[in-house]
């Protein structure tokens, strides 16, 4: 596959393993943050929509609570995790970043997962994911951190793309994405998959096989369920880029955030993701109890039908860390060479027997 155009400085992030110019897979020059003052054009048909959606999901979340069948909750909750890994495993570590290789029966797994999840077809999602990494946080940035929290959570999606982004968009290479046939059909008949997977399918099944009302059905697993992951995900690029220790590198917004990990199946180690970002856990091996989509993927690993995953090796990132972070790295264990000597000794310790 052909490497993505190189824009000189402009360059902001390092997108694949190639595009890296140290040997610990950073860029050479620092990474620029800006925004400039181009007026927001407000995309009134959005906000409404969004107002609507957000109401409606409150109105869900009470019926969720208090009137919904305990099937339908359950469902609701399976729907979360399924639509969330469309995201998670397919468009963004699958798709976005190249991060592993899937046979064709997980990848249809995860075109329908992502389907049911609505945040456009995999490979528009891709589109605007590799502008974020490689123009992150300027203007050809889609959700701009640099712009705040409400522009990068849900602003962007109600105002038109700033020029930038458009212009920049077209030196961006997918041609990878549109040799995938399942990529292609997915978005060819979005308009029609889409409404059957997060709103007629999340609606029927829960009527159909427990009885449950309509309207139960229609708020709880399709409105407030899918309105909840559209938050989760967002708080990626708004929370995530706004709170938390930089250990990885400290010249970027992005950062470490375990609550939004929490939510996100694994996607809240910012800083890390932005540095190695091909890595497919994006996150350090040891947080997988964290990280559910790694252990989803691993697990398709072991049957085969995960292959090619990518991950950075121990003294790059140790490297990297001494070089770019902030020094909130936490300590690889007892007796790491970088403990200090006060906390050896101040540490409680039980029956101790030093050989
Ligand atoms: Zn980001
Ligand atoms: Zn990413």
């Amino acid at each position: 596959m052909a490497p993505n155009i190189k824009d000189g400085a402009d360059l902001n992030g390092v997108l694949f393993e190639d595009d890296a110019s140290t040997p610990d897979y950073a860029l050479a020059t620092a990474p620029v943050q800006k925004a400039d003052n181009y007026p927001r054009k407000l995309v009134w048909r959005n906000i409404i929509l969004f107002a609507y959606l957000h109401l409606a999901a409150v109105y869900g979340a009470y019926l969720f609570l208090f009137s919904a069948k305990w099937q339908t909750d359950i469902f609701a909750y399976i729907l979360y995790v399924i639509s969330g890994l469309g995201i998670t495993a397919g468009a963004h570590r699958l798709w976005a970043h190249k991060s592993y290789k899937a046979k064709w029966p997980l990848r249809l797994i995860l075109i329908i997962f992502n389907t049911v999840s609505f945040q456009d077809s995999a490979l528009d999602w891709s589109r605007d994911h590799r502008m974020h990494h490689k123009y992150s946080e300027t203007d050809a940035d889609p959700h701009n951190a640099t712009r705040g929290f409400f522009f990068s959570h849900i602003g962007w999606l109600l105002v038109r793309k700033h020029p930038e982004l458009k212009r920049k968009g077209k030196g961006l290479d997918l041609s990878d994405l549109y040799a995938d046939p399942i990529l292609r059909f997915q978005k060819k008949y979005y308009l029609l998959l889409m409404p059957l997977g997060c709103f007629i399918m999340p609606t029927v099944v829960p009527v159909y096989f427990w009885g449950e009302t309509w309207t139960n059905a229609f708020f709880v697993a399709a409105l407030f369920r899918y309105t909840f992951i559209l938050n989760v995900t967002w708080l990626v690029n708004s929370a995530a880029h706004k709170w938390g220790h930089k250990p990885y590198d400290s010249s970027i917004k992005p950062s470490e955030n375990l609550s939004v990990s929490l939510f996100a199946l694994g996607e809240g180690f910012h800083n890390y993701h932005h540095t190695f970002p091909w890595d497919y856990k994006t996150a350090e091996l040891g947080n997988n109890r964290l990280n559910f989509t790694t252990n989803f993927i691993n697990f398709f690993a072991k049957i085969g039908w995960a292959y090619d995953l990518k991950t950075v090796s121990d003294e790059i990132i140790q490297n990297r860390v001494k070089r770019t972070g902030d020094g909130s790295h936490h300590l690889w264990g007892w007796g790491d060479k970088d403990q200090p000597k006060e906390e050896v000794n101040a540490a409680i310790r039980i029956n101790p027997k030093d050989e």
